[in-house]
């Protein structure tokens, strides 16, 4: 059941938080959950907003979702590539 969750990116815009606005429970940083929403499995429900609009209109569970997947994303996919393996120290 538990299958791997598949993205498209998507980088092109201001607005880099993309809200399901069928289910409005879904934010995602930088990508949309394909082929559906993993909620409300709607398709092409996602729009773009700033983390600003989403701080403007969005419950607190939202916001918190956005913030934790642009955090996550600046984890996952750091600035600069580095040519030689590094090891994370705690
Ligand atoms: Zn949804």
């Amino acid at each position: 059941m538990a299958s791997t969750q598949l993205f498209w990116p998507v980088s092109h815009r201001d607005d880099d938080f993309w809200v399901c606005m069928s289910c409005l429970g879904e934010v995602f940083y930088r990508k949309v959950p394909m082929p559906d929403c993993p909620s409300c499995h709607g398709v092409s429900t996602y729009e773009g907003f700033s983390l600003e609009a989403i701080r403007d209109w969005g419950t607190e569970e939202l916001i918190a979702k956005a913030v934790a997947a642009q955090q996550e994303a600046a984890t996952l996919e750091p600035p600069i590539e580095s040519s030689a393996p590094v090891e994370a120290a705690d």
